[in-house]
């Protein structure tokens, strides 16, 4: 197995007319968007990698759904069978976080390792256990996704990861990337056209890197639990990946749908695209 990875971004889900502030802060109330939502597929040979899982619209996942007014969706199950990818063939999920859009979809994926952070699992188990009045902090977290990763781990399927990790899987490496949660993580991933960040949830926008006023003072996202002083950090850390380079970002929610990758597939209107 070379260390290089072909690596596509999925569409699978849009929100309706969002307020850009709600994601980043200092954003005009007038601008509204359609946020697209997106997960990662890498192949190497025989591995098959997913960052993020996207969420499966049933069930407790559907009431997540209407509660966050996302009204277009299409499976990521589904979508990845358009790659040629079966649910069974998926060896690997990195999660960003424990979101419901992102982890919200593990356990359609049996055999799948699943590596999250430490901190991510071990601090939402705490949050999950607060008073009632501590609603806020645990509003994107679905129970049924921690169940679902709680039945992983008894499987001996869910590993913790305790920080940075260099070659996770070889060409694949993670960052504790704190901020828009306590143990949120970004992946670095080894490409044909150099190194990609699947940057979770820490980045939102370009925005988030360039500034309101394009002088690079790096604008918060308006909707996180950690601290914004960690934002900055992780987002310092990920432009420094880069190297100033926003072709070699991938954003979950890019609200330009990705458009400067090439189109692989759409699929009733939703996007693959080629990242590397
Ligand atoms: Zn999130």
């Amino acid at each position: 197995m070379s260390s290089l990875w072909e690596v596509h971004v999925i569409e699978f889900a849009r929100s309706k007319d969002q307020p850009l502030v709600d994601l980043v802060n200092g954003a005009p109330p007038s601008k509204v968007l359609d946020l697209p939502f997106g997960f990662v597929l890498a192949r190497n040979g025989e591995k098959v990698v997913l960052v993020d899982t996207g969420f499966l619209n049933e069930g407790s996942g559907a009431e997540f759904s209407k509660k966050f007014g996302i009204p277009e969706w299409i499976s990521p199950v589904r979508m990845l069978e358009e790659m040629g990818v079966t649910a069974e063939a998926v060896t690997d999920i990195i999660i960003s976080h424990a979101h419901f859009d992102h982890m919200g979809s593990i356990s359609a994926f049996p055999m799948a390792r699943i590596y999250l952070q430490k901190k991510e699992w071990l601090s939402w188990n705490e949050a999950i256990a607060l008073p009632p009045q501590y609603g806020f902090l645990t509003a994107i977290i679905n129970p049924d996704d921690m169940r679902s990763a709680f039945d992983a781990a008894v499987e001996h399927r869910l590993v913790l990861i305790d920080g940075d990790r260099d070659n996770l899987i070889p060409g694949i490496h993670v960052r504790l990337g704190e901020g828009h949660t306590l143990g949120q993580q970004f992946v670095i991933i080894e490409t044909a056209r150099g190194r990609l960040v699947a940057a979770g949830d820490c980045i939102y926008s370009r925005l988030n890197l360039t500034g309101h006023r394009h002088d690079g003072v790096y604008a918060p996202l308006n909707n996180g639990i950690g601290s914004i002083w960690k934002q900055l950090e992780t987002m310092d850390r990920i432009n420094d990946e880069i190297a100033g380079d926003l072709s070699r970002l991938i954003m979950m929610h890019d609200n330009d749908r990705w458009s400067h990758l090439p189109l692989e597939k759409e699929v009733e209107g939703f996007r693959i695209v080629r990242a590397g």
